[in-house]
Parts: structure tokens; C-alpha cells; sequence
């Protein structure tokens, strides 16, 4: 019985060979790996012995970025018990859901989201984080020994084609993740990390389990504000920042920061339009990255900053220990430059949906749900879901092709492309835009630009401006919620 590779297993290995380093900062306090180990021991045996926690028991997470967030988790795990990462996006009846469809059998949140716990049923125990240090001054003792099973984090997908659906993410097998970010980002032991992007999604919790490979120390903030952010980067002496694409335009539409320190801006989580990255990098320098991944299959590609100038709406290659297959409807292998569904294998795919159902596999490839296509370069470019592909008079269309080319407009905020039903064409095609203050632009001029770069039935017949596009929490537009489907 070991307890293996685990965030919780790097973290206490980190704590017996480098006690005294800076583990995680938060604006209210911070823990050395030293410390975090104690702390996380001591909370495991308050929250078996005063919660009653079992392994295999399922227990909700609904916080905000803190360093309590990470100690809570870690314990959970290391009792053997499935610590289930609740999206703070949700609504009520969500979260609801969530812990019906998840069978949790606890729930801890931030005091800040009780409200959201009005639908939860009242006879599930719940408990607020900001009692945290009651339960550990109460913990009956220091020492653990490891479970039979080991505990196990389940993500909840984005829920952008439906439901939020649980993962169950294996322990990662060794250094295989390290091996395969450090392949294509320069990130370096003891590194300094800003993680802005929220640690219940996929691509929080990778950033914190590079940073505990790396025996790094992670920088928390509660909510991101670009301002905040960029002064605890400083502050700090962040080497890196951890973001989702949305956070870079917040941040190029604060008065600009110089951050000295900083060599990586790593993005994922949605697509990173290709205006928006090159105008990140004239301001903050070529030091970003653009990572394509899921829930499911973990990051499947990686772009470095040279290949970003180059081709800026890339989403680069597959890092080492990944494969990466397109293929047609057919299952076979598409040419350079012809669209079709993107696979990944690696050894960070996850064990599976917690409700049994499946993905498709071509192999030991998984579906990513996703379309894209090769260049000539062998750079991956994703060109959207598949479920968002729009097929208007037999034509195929690509709503985020489309987005990208209304997006080089400079007046342009923000937007969103989808197909919506048509009687003649079967689907046709609708814009949503927001526009930066004080600009205008007409639909007619919206059409022209797009008319001249891309094929006709890839301008919108339809272009509605709106003051903002809805996103969840991970910054990702939420097309469903823009026409009811
Ligand atoms: P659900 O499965 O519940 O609908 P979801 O697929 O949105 O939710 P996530 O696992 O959070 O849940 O998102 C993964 C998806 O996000 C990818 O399949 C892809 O569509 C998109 N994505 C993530 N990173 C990128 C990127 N760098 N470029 C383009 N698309 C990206």
C-alpha cells in the first residue's frame, strides 16, 4: 500500500524532501510543503472521525482557488474517498444535480456559495471551509496510513453540449504529464506559478499537479481580476501564469502591467482566438502557450509561442507521449488541410464517466468530440465542436473559423458564431457581437469583411449585436444559451 503518484502522493513526497519550500500563497496565508502535509493529515482524521468520511464515499467541493480548497481536496483523497470538483458557475437547480447524479454523500463550500445550495436537499451534510481550522485544531491526530484504494478526483466536464458530466481522472502514472508539458514548455523546477484558471476544472487541477511535480509554488487568487492579478504575479515573482483565453482579454483591456518575471503564459480550456494571441504577445512578449485538451483526454496539443506568431489561431503539436489521429466520418485517416474528428491517446486519458457511460475509442485514441484539421507544418488547428458544426444548404461551416475572421475587426469585443434553424437552407448562419465602448460597426460591414476572406456561405445572415456573450466559468461562450435549441 503506497500511496502512489497522485496530486497527494507528489505533494507528500515533495514534503519529505523539500519541507521548508512555499507550496501555495493565497491572499489570506500560505503553507510550506511541510506544513500543507500536517495540515492535510490532520483534516483527513477530523473529517473521518467528526463527518464520518469512508473510502469510496464521494464528497462535493464547491470553492473558490484557496489554499483551504487544495487542503480539503487532498484530504478527501487521502482517505480513500472521491473528492468531486462542483463547478461555482452552476445554478441551483445544477448544483442540485450534481450532487443527486454524483451521490455525494458531503459537501463542502465556501460560505459564499450557500445560496447555491438552496436546491440541495437538507438532509445532505455540508460544511463551510472557513471552518477549516476548527476541524484541523480538533483533529485527533497526525498520522495516516494509506487507504486500500486510493482516492480518486472526480472532474465535472464544462457541460457545454449538456449535462456536466463526471470524470474520474486516474492517478496520472508517474511523470508522464511532467515529461509531456516540459516537452513544449519551458517550466523548470521551483518554479512560481500563478494559477488564475479555476482549480474544480481540468485545466486548474493539471496546473497544480505540474506545480507539485515540479515542487513549485502555486500563487491562489479567489476571483480573477486582472489588476489583482497581475500585481500578485509581481508580487510573487511568478514565472508563470496559468489562464483561460477569456483572462487575456481582461487583461489587455487593464492599463498594461510590465511583469518581468514572467516567461510562460500557458491558455486552455476554450479556443484562444488568433487576434487575441497576437495581440497578447505585442504587449506581454512571446511567452505564450496555447494548450488543446479535455476533461477526458487531458492536453492533446500544445502551441509554443513561435508557431502562435506563425499561425496564430494554432493549437501547435501533440507534446511527447501523445498521438494524435483525424479522421474522416469513415474512421480513416485525413489528408493534410481536410477536416475531420480529432483523436488522442496518451497516458493521462481518464478512467471513465462516474455514470458508466462511454466515449468512443478508435484504438486506445479517444474521441475528443472535437473537428480540426493538420497544416502542411503538421500544426493542429481545431475547428470546432463537433455537435457546433453548421450544415447550411449542404454546405459544412465552421462557426469559430467564422469568429476568428469577425474577430480581426478592432471594434469587436467579442463574439460568437452558431447556426440556427432556416426552413430553406435547413441551418443558417448568426453572428453575435459585442462591441468595445464607444464603438460602432453595422451588420452590413460585419458581412463585407467576412465575405472577402471566407467562402460565401460562411457569412452570417443573421448578426445580432449584444452587450456581452454568455460564458461559464472557465470562460468558455456558452452557444446554447444564446437561441434556445
Ligand atoms: P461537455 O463535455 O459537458 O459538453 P466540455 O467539453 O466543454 O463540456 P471541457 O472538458 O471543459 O468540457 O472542455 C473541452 C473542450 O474545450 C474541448 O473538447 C474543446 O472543444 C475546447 N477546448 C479546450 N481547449 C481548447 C483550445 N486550446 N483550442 C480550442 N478548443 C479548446
Amino acid at each position: 500500500r503506497r500511496w502512489g503518484f497522485g496530486l497527494y502522493g507528489e505533494m507528500r513526497s515533495a514534503a519529505a524532501r523539500d519541507p521548508r519550500r512555499l507550496a501555495i500563497v493565497d491572499e489570506r496565508r500560505q503553507v510550506t510543503y511541510g506544513e500543507l502535509d500536517l495540515r492535510v493529515c490532520r483534516l483527513a482524521n477530523a473529517l473521518r472521525v467528526e463527518l464520518g468520511v469512508r473510502p469510496g464515499d464521494r464528497v462535493g467541493l464547491l470553492c473558490e482557488n484557496s489554499v483551504a480548497m487544495i487542503e480539503l481536496m487532498m484530504a478527501v483523497v487521502a482517505l480513500g474517498a472521491q473528492a468531486v470538483m462542483v463547478n461555482t458557475g452552476l445554478g441551483n437547480a445544477q448544483v442540485e444535480a450534481v450532487a443527486h447524479d454524483q451521490g455525494l454523500q458531503l459537501l463542502l463550500h465556501d460560505e459564499a456559495f450557500l445560496e447555491m445550495l438552496a436546491a440541495v436537499p437538507p438532509n445532505l451534510p455540508r460544511l463551510s471551509t472557513e471552518r477549516i481550522e476548527e476541524l484541523i485544531g480538533r483533529s485527533p491526530s497526525a498520522d495516516l496510513a494509506p487507504p486500500d484504494e486510493p482516492g480518486s478526483i472526480v472532474v465535472l466536464t464544462s457541460g457545454t453540449t449538456g449535462a456536466p458530466k463526471g470524470a474520474k481522472r486516474r492517478n496520472p502514472a508517474g511523470l508522464a504529464p511532467l515529461a509531456s508539458v516540459v516537452s513544449r514548455i519551458p517550466l523548470n523546477a521551483g518554479d512560481r506559478m500563478f494559477v488564475a484558471a479555476p482549480l474544480f476544472h481540468t485545466w486548474g487541477l493539471a496546473a497544480l499537479q505540474i506545480s507539485l511535480a515540479l515542487r513549485g509554488t502555486i500563487v491562489l487568487t479567489r476571483r480573477f481580476a486582472p489588476a489583482t492579478a497581475l500585481a500578485a504575479v509581481n508580487a510573487h515573482a511568478c514565472t508563470s501564469l496559468f489562464a483561460v483565453p477569456v483572462m487575456l482579454q481582461r487583461i489587455l483591456e487593464a492599463p498594461a502591467v510590465p511583469t518581468p518575471t514572467l516567461r510562460v503564459v500557458a491558455v486552455s480550456g476554450s479556443a484562444l482566438p488568433g487576434p487575441l494571441a497576437t495581440r497578447f504577445m505585442d504587449v506581454y512578449g512571446d511567452v505564450l502557450y496555447n494548450l488543446y485538451g479535455s476533461t477526458e483526454a487531458s492536453w492533446a496539443s500544445i502551441a509554443v509561442p513561435r508557431e502562435l506568431r506563425a499561425a496564430p489561431g494554432t493549437a501547435g503539436r501533440p507534446p511527447h507521449g501523445t498521438r494524435l489521429a483525424i479522421l474522416s466520418a469513415a474512421g480513416a485517416p485525413q489528408p493534410t488541410g481536410a477536416v475531420g474528428r480529432i483523436f488522442v491517446g496518451n497516458d493521462m486519458l481518464f478512467e471513465g464517466y462516474t455514470n458508466g457511460t462511454g466515449r468512443e475509442y478508435y484504438g486506445d485514441l479517444i474521441a475528443t468530440g472535437d473537428l480540426g484539421h493538420l497544416d502542411a507544418d503538421g500544426l493542429l488547428f481545431v475547428d470546432g465542436r463537433e455537435d457546433d458544426m453548421v450544415i447550411s444548404g449542404g454546405e459544412n461551416v465552421y462557426p469559430a473559423a467564422v469568429e476568428d475572421v469577425i474577430a480581426e475587426l478592432p471594434q469587436v469585443r467579442e463574439v460568437a458564431v452558431a447556426g440556427v434553424p432556416d426552413q430553406e437552407f435547413g441551418q443558417r448562419l448568426a453572428a453575435w457581437i459585442a462591441l468595445h465602448p464607444g464603438e460602432t460597426v453595422d451588420a452590413d460591414a460585419v458581412r463585407e469583411y467576412v465575405r472577402h476572406r471566407l467562402a460565401r456561405f460562411s457569412v452570417p445572415r443573421d448578426v445580432y449585436f449584444v452587450a456581452g456573450l454568455p460564458r461559464n466559468a472557465t470562460g468558455k461562450i456558452m452557444h446554447r444559451q444564446l437561441f434556445p435549441r
